[in-house]
């Protein structure tokens, strides 16, 4: 994947607001790999989570506000117990949704889902797809 990098695009308002929001440090990620070797969604997933913090770090703002990535996320917070830097990455995905959602662009329409939908799916994912929600 190739990609170019500029000072503009690092020091773009949207990374202030990505850290601010989850409060994390991004910079101090080394790029291990450790949060997606542990992640059980990564199989889904088009950018991986530490992916998405080198994203950050260096302002890919467009490629993770389309990510699908942010919404198959489970927030299941295992990144956050093997990141030997203590970064919150599952923060670092919240705080990406919650830049979306808070101009109120639903990702998943839970009440369009059908009876059967909502049986076939797995709680897990009803939950953290309510966690998403605006409205
Ligand atoms: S919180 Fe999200 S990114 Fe982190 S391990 Fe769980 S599913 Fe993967
Ligand atoms: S585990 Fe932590 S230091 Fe390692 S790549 Fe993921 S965020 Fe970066």
């Amino acid at each position: 994947m190739r990609k170019n990098i500029s000072r503009k695009k690092i020091r773009d308002p949207f990374i202030q607001k990505v850290q601010e929001l989850s409060g994390q440090n991004l910079l101090v990620c080394y790029q291990c790999g450790k949060c997606s070797a542990g992640c059980p969604a990564v199989s889904e997933m088009d950018i991986l989570p530490n992916q998405i913090i080198r994203f950050a770090q260096l302002g890919f703002k467009d490629e993770l506000l389309q990510s699908k990535s942010i919404w198959i996320c489970a927030s299941c917070m295992t990144c956050n117990t093997r990141c030997p830097k203590g970064i919150n990455i599952a923060e670092v995905f919240e705080a990406i949704r919650q830049i979306i959602l808070r101009k109120r662009q639903d990702h998943v329409h839970i009440e369009k889902l059908t009876d059967q939908e909502k049986e076939d799916v797995p709680p897990i994912a009803l939950i953290s797809n309510f966690r998403k929600f605006t409205s």
